[in-house]
C-alpha cells in the first residue's frame, strides 16, 4: 500500500457516485490532459497541462511518479482521477518540504482566512519549526474544522436572534415613550444578545486554539 491508496479509493468512489454531469467533467479534465490522444498521460503531457493551466505546484517528476500507481511511465485514468480529487479537494502541498500532505496537516488561521492562497505544512516541518512565515498561529485541519463548525452555529443562532429581535421591534409599541427619550427594551436586548454571542464566538475560537497550543507543547 503507498501513501495515495486511500486517495485512490475515495478519488474512486466520488467517482462512480458522481451524477453524470460531474462524471463527463472529470472525462473532459483527462481528455484536456492527453494531447496526443493514445488514452494515456505521459510525464511530457502532465508537466504541459500543469504549465499550461498555472497549475504550478503541481509540476514536480515525483508527484507524477506518485500518481503512476503501477510505475509504468504513464497515467491512465484511475491515476488522473485520483489526481483530479486532489485538486479539486484542495489536498495541500507543504510550504516546509514541498511534499503533498496525505493526512494530518496545520495551516495558517490568518491565510486560511484572509487569502486565497492558505500557508500549510506537514507535522514533521510544523513541529521541527521547518518553515518561514510571517504568521505565528497555526491550526491542525481537524480543529480548524471544528472551530468552524461552532462559529458557523454561533453565527446562525446570533442571526437568528437579531431577525426575532428586528421582528419584535417592528411590531406597534404599547409603551407611551416618545422618539429619542429612551433606547427601546428590543433594541438593548438585541444589542445584549449579539454582543453575548459574540464572547461565546470568541470564546469558542480561544478554547480550541488553547487546546490546539497545548497540544503542541506537550509534543516538543
Ligand atoms: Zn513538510
Ligand atoms: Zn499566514
Amino acid at each position: 500500500m503507498d501513501r495515495l491508496d486511500t486517495m485512490r479509493e475515495i478519488a474512486m468512489d466520488y467517482y462512480e457516485l458522481a451524477p453524470d454531469r460531474v462524471k463527463d467533467l472529470a472525462e473532459k479534465f483527462y481528455e484536456a490532459m492527453d494531447y496526443d490522444g493514445d488514452g494515456k498521460i505521459s510525464p511530457k503531457e502532465f508537466m504541459a497541462f500543469m504549465r499550461e493551466q498555472g497549475f504550478e505546484q503541481y509540476r514536480d517528476r515525483y508527484f507524477f511518479e506518485d500518481l503512476d500507481r503501477k510505475g509504468r511511465g504513464h497515467l491512465d485514468f484511475k491515476d488522473v482521477m485520483t489526481l483530479y480529487y486532489i485538486m479539486k479537494s484542495g489536498r495541500p502541498f507543504c510550504e516546509g518540504c514541498g511534499e503533498l500532505i496525505t493526512s494530518i496537516y496545520f495551516t495558517c488561521v490568518h491565510c486560511f482566512q484572509n487569502s486565497s492562497m492558505p500557508f500549510s505544512l506537514c507535522p514533521g516541518c510544523y513541529l521541527n519549526n521547518h518553515y518561514s512565515h510571517k504568521h505565528r498561529f497555526f491550526l491542525d485541519n481537524y480543529t480548524m474544522l471544528e472551530t468552524q463548525r461552532i462559529e458557523n452555529l454561533v453565527a446562525r443562532k446570533a442571526s437568528q436572534c437579531e431577525r426575532a429581535a428586528l421582528m419584535s421591534s417592528s411590531m406597534p409599541s404599547s409603551s407611551n415613550s416618545q422618539p429619542g427619550e429612551t433606547v427601546p427594551e428590543s433594541q438593548r436586548s438585541s444589542k445584549k444578545k449579539k454582543l453575548e454571542y459574540a464572547f461565546k464566538a470568541l470564546d469558542a475560537a480561544l478554547k480550541v486554539a488553547t487546546i490546539a497550543s497545548t497540544a503542541a507543547c506537550t509534543i516538543c
